[in-house]
């Protein structure tokens, strides 16, 4: 299977063999390896093979592919580690917190009080805003 690429990418390096990883596992258009900044233990990530940057480029059979090795990283880390939580986190874009421009989902362990940044208080929007984005959504669809 041929997959698009980009030479300084760092996850393409590692799809490539050309950096190492601690590989969890490998088919034809997923990898999934440890974060090397975990955190928390068993941090990993679910990665195209193919250099697709974010979640509007990626064709969506091969973001269903890398949903479903995300699922198996996270049934493993279920089992194995007993977590208390998981995440599953995707970033696209700098300003989404996204450093690696190639598309990857974080499987996160979580713990009570981990302190992992990602959770918010919901406080409730104004009703005729949200839908006024929703018909701007619709429209895009
Ligand atoms: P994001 O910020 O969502 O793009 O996530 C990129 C993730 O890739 C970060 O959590 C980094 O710690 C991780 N990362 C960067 N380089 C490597 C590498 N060589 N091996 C494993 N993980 C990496
Ligand atoms: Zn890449």
């Amino acid at each position: 299977m041929t997959h698009p690429t980009d030479a300084d990418c760092v996850f393409c390096k590692i799809v490539a063999g050309k950096l190492p990883c601690f590989k969890l596992l490998e088919d034809g258009a997923t990898i999934a390896f440890m974060d090397i900044n975990p955190v928390n233990p068993g941090h990993a990530l679910a990665v195209a093979k193919g250099h697709w940057p974010t979640v509007d480029a990626i064709p969506a059979d091969v973001l269903a592919d890398v949903a479903r090795t995300a699922q198996r990283v996270a049934k493993a880390a279920v089992k194995a580690l007993a977590p208390e939580g998981v995440n599953l986190v995707q970033a696209n874009g700098a300003a989404a917190g996204q450093s690696v421009p190639h598309l990857h989902i974080h499987v996160m362990p979580r713990r009570r009080g981990d302190n992992v940044s990602l959770n918010w208080t919901p406080v409730p929007g104004d009703m005729k805003d949200i839908e006024a984005v929703a018909d701007k959504l619709k429209a895009a669809l």
